[in-house]
């Protein structure tokens, strides 16, 4: 399943729950649903934020089930991430002063089971989360 969207915020809660929907044919927890819902949002929420910097772009987000799990890509075109561990840590953010609490990635990382990030400064970020 691919959906191209707009890096609109209204857009975050639509990439929600259809990646929601999609993964309920594995038959979730309601736990399961939001955590995945949740570290869907994060995710998408970096891209326009971070990513765009709010201007327009375009969000590239996929989910494949195989076997007992789903895998969901979320990926931006944007500016990258410069160091990406660094990035990873607990409460680093590069936008304090939008009082961003730099909680996106562990609260991603805590909720799923596998969490991959390619990024490239300048071309783009990509998100694989499993659970
Ligand atoms: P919070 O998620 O708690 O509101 P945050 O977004 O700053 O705060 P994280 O989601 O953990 O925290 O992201 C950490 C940092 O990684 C961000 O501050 C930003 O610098 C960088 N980052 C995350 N996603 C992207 C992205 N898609 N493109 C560019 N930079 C990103
Ligand atoms: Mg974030």
């Amino acid at each position: 399943m691919e959906l191209k969207i707009p890096s609109l915020s209204k857009n975050e809660s639509f990439a929600r729950v259809t990646i929601a929907s999609f993964a309920s044919q594995l038959d979730p927890t309601v736990e399961e649903i939001n955590d995945i819902k949740t570290a869907v949002s994060e995710a998408v929420t970096n891209a326009i934020i971070h990513g765009y910097e709010n201007e327009m772009g375009e969000l590239y987000i996929s989910a494949k089930i195989t076997a007992n799990t789903v895998e969901i890509k979320v990926k931006d075109t944007g500016r990258g991430i410069e160091d990406v561990e660094k990035a990873r840590e607990p409460l680093f953010t590069s936008k304090p002063e939008l009082e961003r609490s730099g909680m996106g990635f562990t609260i991603i990382e805590n909720f799923m089971d596998e969490v991959e990030i390619l990024s490239k400064t300048g071309s783009g970020t990509q998100i694989t989360m499993r659970k």
